[in-house]
């Protein structure tokens, strides 16, 4: 049977929040970032395209590309707010949905045509978000994830777009090799320096060419450029979490031992985030007294897979928990309500030498494993993760699966 995929985009999400803030803003070239001089540009305005700008470029930069623009600093508060209504609209309207980033959605349609044509579903989906949020969006509807997120890259802005089945090939042909998602710019040269501009020309090609210059990424690209796509929705649920927890072998009621571990774990959590692409918008703490009582508490937040924004909220949630004076058995975080997405969101305050700095971090980690650089703070906390603290002279622990 044939699927009915919905993608659902935002639309220059951030600047459309702003924009409902203040309508002054609306026709206006704009750029949200960090508004520093050595900030980043985290979105911009359809009214800025022309001038050469985009998302990632130095804030610097942008402004003299487009020094008309109104510059913003952002809100990731404001935005996750918004997201949330989103979602929860949507989660009202069908059942089975993915939330695969901070601004976008699929919807698995299938089998709703019998009832109730799923465009027209779509169609009064949408309209409902842009009346009851006054944010705009677009969708794309077809036979799969792929071709329904070009579909709708194709109709924007604000606007929708149905690609019929089995028209899949002819609606990519013509389009750059560009809008395939995972051409990035890497990709794209590569492409480029082969001669390939449209779509069309990868169509043309026998699968095992692509496969030849780009590995086992050409065999995806070429499905995709063909439209074949079977990646499915994956429903979202707040549930969705991840957690570490610690239990001692004597109880303890050293504060500072115990502050010092959860630092060290919301360090090496933030970091399986960041290495997954995800954000986090729910945290909480828990906490096992040695009566075996347990108590936990949990915050929204706005997105985020930034250390030095979760460590002192993961800390106050830790304060306002910890009110008893007995022993503590047990302490844990988790992070929940998670979506796809990279810290970016959370730069408005900072530099593109903080975003260096976290990629550097997590590069050093990547190589020489999740403890290889921590927080002075955790250094206590030695059996977080699989390392000693390097600097107390014990021999690391040997772990069974470890071969010498
Ligand atoms: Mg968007």
């Amino acid at each position: 049977m044939n699927k009915t995929i919905l993608h659902l985009d935002l639309d220059t999400f951030y600047v459309s929040v702003e924009r409902l803030q203040d309508s002054r803003l609306n026709n206006r070239p704009i750029l949200v970032g960090g508004t520093s001089d050595r900030g980043v540009v985290a979105a911009c305005s359809y009214e800025t395209r022309g001038f050469g700008v985009h998302s990632g470029m130095p804030m610097k930069m942008a402004k003299e590309l487009c020094p008309e623009a109104v510059i913003i600093k952002g809100n990731a508060g404001n935005y996750s707010k918004q997201s949330d209504i989103v979602t929860e609209i949507i989660k009202e309207q069908v059942p089975l949905f993915e939330k695969s980033s901070i601004d976008e959605f699929y919807a698995d349609l299938t089998g709703m045509d019998r009832f109730f044509g799923a465009y027209q579903y779509s169609s009064e989906l949408r309209h409902k978000i842009i009346k009851e949020t006054g944010l705009p969006i677009s969708f794309g509807l077809s036979v799969n994830k792929v071709v329904s997120k070009i579909a709708t890259g194709e109709a924007k802005p604000n606007n929708q777009r149905k690609i019929d089945y089995g028209h899949e090939k002819p609606f990519l042909a013509p389009l750059s090799i560009r809008k395939i998602p995972m051409v990035g710019d890497k990709t794209y040269q590569t492409l480029r320096n082969l001669g390939l501009r449209q779509i069309k020309t990868i169509q043309e090609m026998p699968m095992d060419v692509m496969q030849r210059v780009l590995g086992a990424n050409g065999e995806v690209i070429w499905k995709r450029a063909n439209g074949m796509d079977n990646t499915p929705v994956i429903p979202y649920s707040e549930r969705k979490s991840i957690s570490t927890e610690r239990t001692f072998d004597k109880d303890t009621i050293d504060v500072i031992k115990l502050r010092g571990i959860l630092i060290a774990m919301t360090e090496n959590l933030a970091y399986q985030l960041r290495r997954g692409e995800k954000l986090t918008a729910c945290i909480s703490v828990k906490i096992r007294y040695s009566d075996f009582n347990t108590y936990s508490k949990q915050l929204k937040i706005p997105y985020t897979s930034a250390d030095h924004i979760l460590i002192p909220q993961i800390l106050g949630l830790f304060n306002t928990l910890y009110n008893r004076r007995l022993l503590v058995r047990l302490i844990g975080i988790r992070f929940s309500h998670l979506v796809q997405g990279n810290y970016q969101i959370n730069l408005f305050d900072d530099t593109e030498e903080a975003l260096n700095l976290y990629a550097a971090l997590d590069k050093i980690r990547e190589r020489f494993g999740d403890k290889s650089v921590i927080r002075a703070a955790g250094l206590g906390a030695k059996t977080i993760g699989r390392m000693q603290n390097p600097f107390n002279g014990q021999p690391p622990v040997v772990l069974a699966h470890r071969k010498f």
